[in-house]
């Protein structure tokens, strides 16, 4: 797999792990300007680190849905160019304003992911990738509406959290009632299970159908 430009193996103490280049964000280990990115604490962190081919590259303008206070977005905006951060939270995200102040192509939008309509009009259209990792109900259905932003041969890259659907139903059953929701608007390209960095989450990579 390739990964993106701007993300390296890089050396920590013992430990070879992913990084990107920029200011610390959540205390991670940083050697020469390189920061580690813990695929424990990130999606797409898991993702790269098991070889998916998120689509990537390095440069690309990006719209991250459920960015918290920036553990993730953080990385993506090292690596990549206009990065648009989507979380409802108002906490989490005044904490996301300190990761904007040394980089200057990501900019917070405190808005609901479930109503895209609210920031159609701030968010540039015909992105590369889309990232998702909202962690709550009818993820499958804000990852529909907000293909919009997409680009006709843009990247999908959205993470599942099945208890964030249902914690009675078995997790797989949800997967698949997620990805029949997602092939209403996306081709899937490809799926795979986070574990042992996540579990119970499913990465999806897809493309607008
Ligand atoms: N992606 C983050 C990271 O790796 O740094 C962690 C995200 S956390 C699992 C999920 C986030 O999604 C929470 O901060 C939550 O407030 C946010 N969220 C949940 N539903 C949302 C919605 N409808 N619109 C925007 N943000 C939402």
């Amino acid at each position: 797999m390739s990964l993106p430009a701007g993300v390296e193996r890089r050396q920590f103490g013992d430990e070879s792990a992913l990084a990107t280049r920029g200011d610390p964000v959540y205390g991670e280990p940083t050697t020469d300007g390189w920061r580690q990115w813990d695929p424990h604490r990130s999606k797409l962190g898991a993702m790269l680190e098991l070889g998916l081919e998120t689509g990537l590259e390095g440069g690309d303008g990006v719209l991250y849905l459920g960015a918290a206070s920036g553990t993730t977005v953080s990385h993506v905006a090292d690596m990549a160019g206009p990065t648009y951060a989507v979380e409802f939270a108002p906490r989490p995200l005044r904490d996301l304003l300190s990761v904007v102040e040394s980089r200057p192509n990501l900019f917070p939008l405190l808005a609901d992911a479930r109503q895209p309509a609210t920031y159609a009009h701030v968010v540039e259209h015909g992105l590369d990738v889309l990232i998702q990792d909202v962690a709550t109900t009818g993820q499958a259905r804000v990852a529909n509406g907000n293909a919009q932003f997409l680009a006709g041969d843009g990247t999908l890259v959205l993470a599942i959290k099945a208890r964030s659907e249902d914690v009675t139903q078995d997790p797989d059953a949800v997967f698949e009632d997620s990805i029949a929701t997602l092939e209403s608007t996306y081709e899937i390209l490809d799926t795979t299970h986070l574990e042992p960095f996540h579990d119970d989450h499913l990465a999806v990579i897809a493309t607008p159908a």
